[in-house]
């Protein structure tokens, strides 16, 4: 229903597009406000019916052959430039999945997302902070392939890509998602605020109750914000202990109901 809403909507601006250029040279003249509305028009990728899992094996099965899949993509120009692809890190069926943008150098180099020091941190955050194991949670980006120089990926790279999470999360089934960073918030949420402004509240990801704080990298450079993590990883381990569940607004499913 809602890939239907996207689609007319892009039906309509195109329409009104059309009926609004003048020929000359060729070109279409918008005004900057224009360009930057439809540039916040992002087509959702389409959800394929759920993957169901039968059995947890199936699920650690069915995400390996989708990490298979992943590793033999070509939808977008970032296989080109990639060492390999970046799956996953953890436990395939946990209760939390951190979610970050994209690898970086050391992640392309080894194939394993959040490693070098950011990724140190994570672990840390997760070790020493929630008293978990690393291999207890669910580590991923949004997309699988390191973008050249660290670049952000674009719109169309996270909009191919997206549908790998998508599909991830339909087999793992986390209660909670923790989005590290604006980037990773951002392409989530589909929306342009910044970190600041998203933290501190429960957002929803296709029905699944998301939280939103710093990046490890960002924490690095900025240890005064730690605190404000530690504050969201706090709320996220509400949920895990069943001391509150969160509840997504009235009509909005979970990818597996
Ligand atoms: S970034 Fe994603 S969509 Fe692009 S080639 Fe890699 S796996 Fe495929």
């Amino acid at each position: 229903m809602k890939d239907d809403l996207y689609s007319q909507i892009i039906e309509d601006t195109a329409e009104l597009v059309r009926r609004a250029a003048h020929p000359r040279k060729g070109t279409i003249s918008l005004s900057p406000e224009t360009a930057a509305l439809l540039e916040r028009i992002r087509v959702r990728p389409s959800v394929d019916p759920p993957v169901v899992a039968e059995t947890p094996g199936d699920g650690v099965a069915l995400l390996q052959a989708l990490a298979a899949e992943v590793s033999e993509c070509t939808k977008c120009d970032l296989c080109h430039s990639r060492t390999q692809t970046v799956f996953a890190d953890g436990n395939p069926s946990a209760d939390l999945v951190f979610v970050g943008e994209a690898p970086g150098y050391n992640e392309d180099q080894q194939g394993i997302p959040f490693v070098g020091r950011a990724g140190q941190l994570l672990t840390d955050i997760i070790v020493k902070g929630m008293k978990m194991r690393r291999e207890d949670v669910y580590i991923c980006n949004v997309i699988k392939c390191r973008p050249p120089e660290n670049r952000d990926p674009t719109l169309e790279e996270k909009r191919q890509c997206e549908s790998y999470l998508i599909r991830q999360l339909e087999l793992v089934r986390p209660k909670v998602i923790c989005a590290l960073g604006g980037h990773a918030a951002k392409t989530l949420l589909q929306t342009d605020e910044s970190t600041g402004h998203l933290r501190g509240k429960w957002h929803f990801y296709h029905g699944i109750p998301l939280r939103v704080t710093y990046h490890p990298a960002y924490l690095l450079r900025s240890p005064g914000e730690k605190s404000k993590t530690w504050d969201d990883i706090q709320e996220i381990m509400k949920v895990l202990s069943g001391e509150i569940a969160p509840e997504p607004p009235a009509g909005e499913k979970t990818l597996w109901d």
